[in-house]
């Protein structure tokens, strides 16, 4: 077995919309980010590398390197999945923690919850969500921008 963890942020910007586990959610900034800034699926990779002894998404996929502007986050995901796939690694659960004033996770948990097990492709039961407030205090407080946490355990052979 091997543990794996790995942590994002991203800014708010102008927008209308954030992609958190893929998923658009509807709110009233954007993020600020060459991807699509989507902090949980950029948390999840780091802790997929991370578990597996592969570096961090930065090295893999590099923010000064033009084919990654504007990419998908859910790219990324399954990127990683195959290169953890051909170490003989296996996803065995992921759970990951939104930190944010808003937009609020719960009306989108299901959802959420459903596109990162399918980009995994694991059963539902093994990813988990989960979302906190930092009380108002710091940057994500004043609601400057979003965080993410995700912490992960591969199989291996
Ligand atoms: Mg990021």
């Amino acid at each position: 077995m091997r543990i794996g963890s790995g942590f994002d942020v991203h800014a708010f910007g102008p927008g209308e919309f954030v992609m958190l586990g893929g998923v658009r959610v509807a709110h009233s900034r954007g993020v600020v980010a060459h991807s699509d800034g989507d902090v949980l699926l950029h948390a999840l990779c780091d802790a997929l590398l991370g578990a597996a002894g592969l570096g961090d998404i930065g090295l893999h996929f590099p923010d000064s390197d033009a084919r990654w502007k504007g990419a998908a986050s859910p790219h990324f995901v399954t990127a990683v999945l195959a290169m953890l796939r051909s170490r003989g690694f296996s996803v065995v659960n992921a759970d990951l923690t939104l930190l944010a004033e808003a937009p609020r996770l719960a009306p989108h948990r299901e959802t959420i919850r459903d596109a990162v097990a399918r980009l995994l492709e694991v059963p539902v039961e093994r990813v988990n969500l989960k979302a906190t407030t930092t009380e108002r205090l710091g940057f994500l407080g004043r609601s400057e921008g979003l965080a993410a946490q995700a912490v992960v355990l591969l199989a291996e052979g």
